[in-house]
């Protein structure tokens, strides 16, 4: 047998942790969903206890500060964890489905079981809820779990696998592997049974690729470039706080930060106005954080620049130097500019006015990203009619962000922001292979499908499918199904 070329160190640790993953698996499958989600109950309250800790290793690895870490990233994964706690047990129990008479006797019903192992694929921006909420939603229904962390949140994810550890969590039922996008396509190559990837397209695109070559199922959270439609009548106080926070909090690099606020013209021009006003306060108090990565700052400024020589106009700060740099509003700006178009991790909120809610829906709608919106009215039905048209995995009325964080909504993309869920009852059987059982209570010997398959069986299937999609009489159905009875009767005497 040959044994091919040699593996690299990489590789090699990459095939060690598939292997020890595996080596655990079936007794963490074994494991009772409700001891499972006590498990993650142990972890929550370690949490809190651990929590001062957490929130500082946070803030130095990803640039918040104390009270977005605690809201945004500690917060959000409790909630998830209880309702974990809670809820698996219930969302995993086999779920009974119909058997349509045409099927005999018979009994149908849908099991979630364990994929197997999975390879959970994290950023650095909220280091903490987006490794440990799939880490544990991925635990939750019975997989073992390497994680891959961000290159530039090692400390973050070296807590999340302490955390396992002191819950109880079996040794290697959760492995925290450290390296770049090296690492994580070594381990996809070792075909683990799913692939979570939470990051930007291009590394999506590339985790697609290389679980593609194995037939790997993949789940892909990725960009987005949100946008924020307000209609005349909202409630502009409420309005401009929101937009403010939207744009800005943890210095706009959440995957829902709100990127594009596309104005009603009635109330444009006061509205940016207004905002402008709030941005420059927040840019002097420091609340918004820090921009953490230079390449995507330097992103942020190229498109601020191009769409300020393209008719855009720089609200604030006053200096285009340091715009992308910190809390900037570009007002006018037009659908095609790469501001509008491309992701934008940065603090960075380009605003475009629309004349009427079909335009709105048109504006939000043209753009490669579909992860969150928010519409903003007094009108709920005006609301949820422009809601109802946006191509989107996840929309607020009336508010951001925060949708993400409400453990009962499954929480994903569309367009070229991904593919597949979490969170919620669908979020949670993600991560579960669905087998569907039918079990058949039939003492016949032989059932009216299996052969002989002669002529008479022709004829009295070709009867069934006129009797139950055919139209005709109520006593013509009737008198149909007497007569396939007794057909059928006779036949089964005769095999
Ligand atoms: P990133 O894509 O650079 O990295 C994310 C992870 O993927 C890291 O662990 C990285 O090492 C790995 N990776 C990167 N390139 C890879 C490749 N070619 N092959 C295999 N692995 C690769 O993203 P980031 O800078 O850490 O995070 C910011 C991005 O993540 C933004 O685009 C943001 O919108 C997105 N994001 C999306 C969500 C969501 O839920 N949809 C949440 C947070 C962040």
């Amino acid at each position: 047998m040959t044994e091919g070329p040699p593996k690299s160190d990489t590789a090699r640790r990459a095939s060690m942790a598939m292997q020890r993953a595996r080596a655990v698996h079936d007794g963490w499958a074994r494991v009772e969903p409700t001891e499972r989600s006590a498990c993650l109950g142990r972890m929550l309250r370690k949490i809190v206890l651990d929590r001062d800790e957490i929130v500082r290793t946070i803030c130095s690895e990803a640039g918040k500060t104390r009270a977005e870490a605690l809201s945004s990233d500690v917060l959000p994964t409790l909630e998830m964890l209880r309702y974990l706690e809670r809820e698996t047990a219930r969302i995993l129990e086999p779920r009974k489905a119909k058997t349509p008479l045409v099927f005999g006797r018979a009994s149908s019903r849908v099991e979630y079981r364990p994929r197997g192992v999975v390879v959970v694929i994290a950023p650095w921006n909220n280091p903490f809820q987006l490794s440990l909420v799939p880490v544990a939603f991925a635990l939750a229904a019975g997989n073992t779990v390497v994680l891959k962390p961000s290159p530039l949140a090692r400390k973050t994810a070296a807590l999340v696998g302490r955390l396992c550890q002191d819950a109880g969590l079996a040794q290697d039922a959760l492995q925290v592997e450290d390296g770049g996008p090296e690492l994580a396509q070594a381990l996809i190559a070792e075909r683990p049974d799913l692939v979570f990837f939470t990051g930007g397209p291009a590394g999506g695109r590339a985790v697609l690729q290389v679980a593609a070559k194995h037939l790997i199922p993949v789940i892909l959270e990725l960009g987005g470039k949100d946008p924020m439609i307000v209609l005349a009548d909202a409630d502009l106080e409420r309005v401009e706080q929101a937009a403010v926070y939207g744009a800005f909090a943890h210095a706009g690099q959440h995957c829902v930060s709100t990127k594009r606020l596309l104005i009603e013209k009635p109330i444009y021009g006061a509205l940016v106005d207004r905002i402008g006003n709030l941005t420059s306060s927040l840019a002097a108090t420091g609340q918004w954080g820090q921009v953490v990565d230079e390449r995507a700052m330097a992103v942020a400024a190229e498109q601020v620049r191009e769409a300020v020589a393209d008719g855009a106009r720089l609200v604030v700060p006053d200096d285009l130097d340091r715009a992308g740099a910190e809390p900037t509003l570009v007002s006018d700006c037009s659908p095609s500019m790469r501001l509008v178009q491309e992701e934008t991790f940065a603090p960075v909120l380009a605003v475009l006015p629309f004349e009427t809610d079909a335009e709105a829906v048109e504006m939000a709608n043209d753009s490669p990203f579909g992860l969150n919106a928010s519409v903003w009215s007094s009108d709920a039905a005006r609301a949820d009619d422009v809601v109802g048209r946006l191509q989107t995995g996840n929309a607020c009325v009336n508010n951001v962000l925060i949708n993400i964080g409400n453990p009962h909504l499954p929480f994903g993309g569309v367009k070229t922001s991904g593919f597949g869920r979490y969170h919620g009852p669908e979020g949670l059987r993600a991560f579960c292979v669905e087998t569907s059982v039918l079990a058949s209570r039939s003492r016949r010997r032989t059932e009216p499908n299996w052969f002989p398959h002669d002529d008479n069986m022709a004829e009295i299937t070709d009867e069934l499918i006129e009797l139950r999609y055919g139209e005709m009489s109520r006593w013509q159905r009737l008198t149909g199904w007497l007569r396939v009875g007794r057909k059928l009767t006779r036949r089964g005497k005769h095999l």
